[in-house]
């Protein structure tokens, strides 16, 4: 079988257009769409990814501003921030970056106005996805269902198994894809470590996803012929003979899954490349939604 790749740059391109498409539109009726970063301290993950999302931004209208808060902030200091970003109206989306500094509960996070948390992030945007209403989602969680439906691959009907459960990926995917409406209404099974007899459920996937963070456990024997996998993990491995001396892989044994998969997202290139796109896109829709609000 042809194992079709689901590469994520095409589909993130086809989202940043749609970002410029409509910033443009809000530009032009004077609303600058604007979306908050908050950083506290200096991680060096964090400041790759702030730097990456500004570079986007300032390619497809979106005006990325940097809210940095020094290590030593408080809780408080911190929970201030946010709660005047929330106040502010010509802030339309928020993210708080992660990891905090040690000290900083992430309950900080749910200072965030459910309009304006394009990450999804607070515990009321995950209710509301819970309750099957409309709300931000996480990127991640978004970025498997963005790369299924622009890829062209049926959701409905279909039995969808997800192994991870966590409130970033696996959880809110779960009830995205159970909601009744064109791209979902899925039949959704959630595995994680206490699942007995993973491969049981693993087989029995019409779409895999692989939320795990475990280098390559999802083997080809664990794979039904024509399976559609969408593999979310980022892992780094231990590789001498490459020159950093690590190799990133997925939750999924590639080389495994190409002889069983009719289609595969690759890591790295896969959904992790959208992320940024869909943050974009979510500041850019809180815009409009704010604009038609406006008196
Ligand atoms: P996490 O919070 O550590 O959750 C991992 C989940 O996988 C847990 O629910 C855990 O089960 C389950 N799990 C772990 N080992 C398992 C096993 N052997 N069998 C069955 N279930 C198992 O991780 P996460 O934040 O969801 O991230 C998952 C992966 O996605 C990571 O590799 C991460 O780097 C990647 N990720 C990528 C992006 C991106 O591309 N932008 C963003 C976020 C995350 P329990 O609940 O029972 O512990």
């Amino acid at each position: 079988m042809e194992t079709r790749i689901l590469k994520g740059r095409p589909v993130a391109a086809e989202i940043r257009e749609e970002v410029s498409m409509r910033s443009k539109a809000l530009r032009n009726r004077g609303v600058v769409p604007t979306l908050s970063i908050v950083q506290v301290g200096d991680d060096s993950a964090s400041e790759i990814y702030s730097s990456s999302i500004r570079k986007a931004g300032d390619k497809h209208g979106v005006n990325v501003v940097l809210s940095a808060l020094s290590k030593e902030s408080s809780a408080m200091d911190v929970a201030e921030r946010i709660a005047a970003l929330g106040a502010d109206p010509s802030v339309h989306g928020i993210i708080v970056l992660e990891p905090l500094p040690h000290g900083i509960p992430s309950d900080v996070l749910e200072g965030i106005p459910p309009a304006k948390d394009v990450d999804g992030a607070t515990v009321r945007n995950l209710g509301l996805l819970v309750a099957g209403r409309s709300s931000y989602a996480p990127c991640t969680a978004q970025a498997v269902v963005e790369m299924l439906v622009r890829s062209g691959i049926e959701i409905s009907g279909r039995h969808v198994v997800i192994v991870g459960r966590s409130p970033v990926v696996g959880r809110p995917l779960a009830n995205m894809l159970l909601r009744k409406a064109d791209n979902a209404n899925a039949t959704v099974t959630v595995c994680h470590t206490g699942t007995r007899d993973l491969s049981a459920h693993t087989r029995a996937a019409d779409i895999l996803v692989a939320a795990m963070g475990v280098p390559e456990a999802i083997r080809g024997d664990m794979l039904a012929d024509g399976v559609v996998i969408v593999d979310v993990g980022v892992n780094r491995i231990d590789d001498p003979s490459s020159e950093r001396g690590y190799r990133v892989v997925g939750d999924v044994a590639f080389d495994e899954a190409l002889s069983v998969a009719a289609a595969i997202t690759p890591v790295p290139g896969g959904v992790g490349t959208l992320t940024t796109s869909l943050l974009l896109l979510n500041t850019v829709d809180a815009a409009m939604r704010d604009d038609i609000k406006a008196p």
